[in-house]
């Protein structure tokens, strides 16, 4: 089978978004390109067994790579009707891997390369639920990329490494006493317990020369009764931080402060986390230093950016899962706008290719 054309692979996947974990015609459609170019089919996963990974082994012992897509499309509601449209581009990077499988396929001499085409990266499931089918186990190095938007890098151009930061949503959950409001003495109030713990999480410090962010989101309290005090409630926050270190560090902070706000006003506070915590890129310097040169051989070294900024991406998970996996991490300036996760959003197909490109050149240095 010849090489597949990023652009044409694009348009066709483009056409069938579907939402994370039911990728269902997108995994088909993948699924049949790859077994045609001589890969060996593997599991899928999630609840609906959407996704799948594949692989392919050269004679020679080497060592295992992983090169991961993801696939799933976003939730939009247009003229009235919901619908799920490629917004945030994962249709380029299933298209950049299939495209680069179909030169890859012939030229694996050493070790084994893994294929992921990963479901349910919106939701930050997909990862996790690849991680239960111990797939990626194995695996001594893992790359993935990702468009960027123009704000971080312009048409033509790619960064050599993507920062991610580590997210999650906490929440605080508050329990006091109600009573009727005439009366206020007689209860422990979960508005003014909420409202206090939110101001005490914003004056928290952290190393003013690290990136973080931790802001209240929501703000649920008791019941739609207005004139009594409520005994119950819950305030969200979503925190990002640069690194797993801090991450740890607000987290503490914030627990102790739901804790003890709760404590001195008579009622109980605790932490209960809304999910897992993604974790912040660890990259390989030599593997990023490896990227920087395919970039530069790519797209010349006027296009080429040593980083550009990013949100967060359940891809880590697989780092964080097994440690001593070797991960890279690059940005695609595709011309992306007005910018991810808007309905709206379009980019330039022919650009993709710079990406085949540096998936090709990095896979047969290692295996090939
Ligand atoms: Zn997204
Ligand atoms: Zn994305």
């Amino acid at each position: 089978m010849s090489e597949l054309n990023v652009v044409e692979l694009y348009k066709s996947l483009h056409a069938m978004a579907e939402l994370s974990r039911v990728e269902f015609k997108t995994t088909e459609f993948l699924k049949d390109h790859m077994t045609r170019l001589g890969y060996k089919i593997g599991c899928g996963f999630g609840p609906n067994n959407t996704g799948f990974i594949a692989e392919i082994e050269g004679c020679e012992p080497g060592p295992t790579l992983l090169l991961r897509a993801d696939i799933d499309a976003l939730p939009f509601t247009v003229n009235g009707e919901k619908v799920a449209i490629h917004a945030c581009g994962h249709d380029s990077h299933a298209s950049i891997v299939l495209a680069a499988a179909s030169r890859l396929n012939q030229s694996i001499k050493r070790g084994k390369l893994k294929v992921l085409f990963q479901p349910a990266e919106e939701t930050l499931a997909g990862a996790l639920d690849v991680l239960e089918k111990g797939v990626t186990d194995d695996c001594d190095i893992g790359l993935s990329l990702h468009n960027r938007p123009i704000q971080d890098c312009a048409d033509g151009k790619m960064a050599a490494a993507v920062n991610f930061s580590s997210c999650t949503v906490l929440c605080a959950e508050v329990t006091g006493r109600s009573c009727h409001a005439s009366r206020p003495h007689l209860g422990i109030n979960c508005a003014e317990m909420l409202v206090a713990i939110c101001q005490n999480i914003s004056m928290l410090k952290f190393d003013p020369t690290k990136t973080w962010s931790c802001k209240v989101t929501n703000i649920t309290v008791g019941t739609e009764v207005y004139n009594n005090v409520p005994n119950n409630g819950k305030a969200f926050f979503d925190v990002r931080a640069e690194s797993n270190p801090l991450m740890a560090e607000i987290i503490e902070k914030v627990t102790n402060v739901i804790e003890t706000t709760a404590a001195m006003y008579g009622g109980t506070g605790k932490l209960v986390y809304t999910r897992e915590v993604v974790p912040a890129p660890d990259y390989d310097p030599e593997l990023v230093e490896e990227i920087a040169d395919y970039i530069k051989e790519v797209v010349g070294e006027e296009n080429y950016q040593p980083v550009c900024y990013g949100g967060g991406e359940d891809f880590f998970f697989y780092k964080k899962h097994k440690p001593d996996m070797r991960v890279a991490y690059f940005g695609v300036g595709a011309g992306c706008a007005p910018g991810l996760h808007d309905q709206n959003m379009k980019l330039n197909p022919e650009s993709l290719q710079n990406g085949v490109e540096v998936v090709v050149k990095f896979v047969k240095n290692h295996l090939g």
